[in-house]
C-alpha cells in the first residue's frame, strides 16, 4: 500500500516510513509530493494546526492517493498561544530561526510565565472522503538564553524539564521519543493501522 506525505522533506518521509513499519511491519510505502509529480505549493490558510494539516492531506487525496499532511509549531501561554500556526514566519516572511528566536525572547522578556508547548497535527484523507486527524503535544519552558547546538527552529530555547535539557541538547532518538511530532506520528501510525484492518475485514 502507498500513502503520500504532503511534503518534499526527505527526512520527514523516511521518519514516517520507519514509524509505520514499526506498527504495520513494512507494508506501507511513503511517497513524497515529488514522487507523484505534484508541482506547486499548497496554500496553508487554515486557522489551526489541524486545519492546515488537513488542507495538505486533502490536496493529495484529490489526486487519488491516500494523503497525509502535518503541521506543527510552538504555542506560548504568556503570548496567548503565539507564535502558533505562524511559528515558521514569526519574525516575518523573510525571517529565519535566529530572528524568530530573538523575537520570542523579546516578547517574553517581561513575562514570568515561561510555559509553552510544541504541537503537531497529522491529518489523513482518503480518496473516498474518509478522514481523521491526530495531535501530539510536548510541554516545556522557554529559557532566557540559548542552550545546545542540535535540532532546528525554537529547539535551543525550549527546555524539557524531566530530562533537564533543551531540545537542542537531545539526540535525534531522544527527541523523537518525547517530541510533539514523534507522538503525533506514532498516534497516526496506530490509527492508520486500525483503518487498514477495518477495510480488510
Ligand atoms: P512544520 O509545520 O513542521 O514545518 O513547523 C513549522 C515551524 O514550527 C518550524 O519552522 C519551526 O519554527 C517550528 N517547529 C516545529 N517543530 C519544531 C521542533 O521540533 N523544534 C523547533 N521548532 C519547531
Amino acid at each position: 500500500m502507498e500513502i503520500v506525505l504532503a511534503s518534499r522533506n526527505k527526512k520527514k518521509i523516511a521518519e514516517l516510513e520507519v514509524l509505520l513499519a514499526e506498527s504495520l511491519g513494512g507494508s506501507v510505502k511513503v511517497l513524497s509530493l515529488d514522487d507523484i509529480g505534484f508541482t506547486g505549493d499548497i496554500e496553508e490558510d487554515g486557522n489551526s494546526f489541524e486545519e492546515n494539516a488537513m488542507i495538505k492531506a486533502k490536496a493529495v487525496a484529490e489526486k487519488g492517493y491516500i494523503g497525509v499532511g502535518d503541521d506543527s509549531g510552538l504555542t506560548v501561554n504568556a503570548l496567548d498561544g503565539a507564535p502558533g500556526i505562524y511559528s515558521a514566519r514569526y519574525a516575518g516572511e523573510h525571517g529565519n530561526d535566529e530572528l524568530n528566536n530573538k523575537k520570542l525572547l523579546a516578547e517574553l522578556s517581561e513575562k514570568a510565565d515561561r510555559s509553552a508547548a510544541f504541537v503537531s497535527a497529522v491529518a489523513c484523507a482518503f480518496p473516498s472522503g474518509e478522514k481523521f486527524t491526530v495531535l501530539g503535544e510536548c510541554r516545556g519552558e522557554i529559557l532566557r538564553e540559548y542552550r545546545g547546538d542540535g535540532g532546528f527552529g525554537y529547539d535551543p530555547l525550549f527546555y524539557y524539564p524531566s530530562l533537564g535539557k533543551t531540545f537542542a541538547e537531545l539526540s535525534m532518538d531522544e527527541k523523537n521519543a518525547i517530541s510533539h511530532r514523534g507522538k503525533a506520528m506514532r498516534a497516526f501510525a496506530l490509527k492508520f493501522g486500525e483503518y487498514i484492518k477495518k477495510t480488510d475485514e
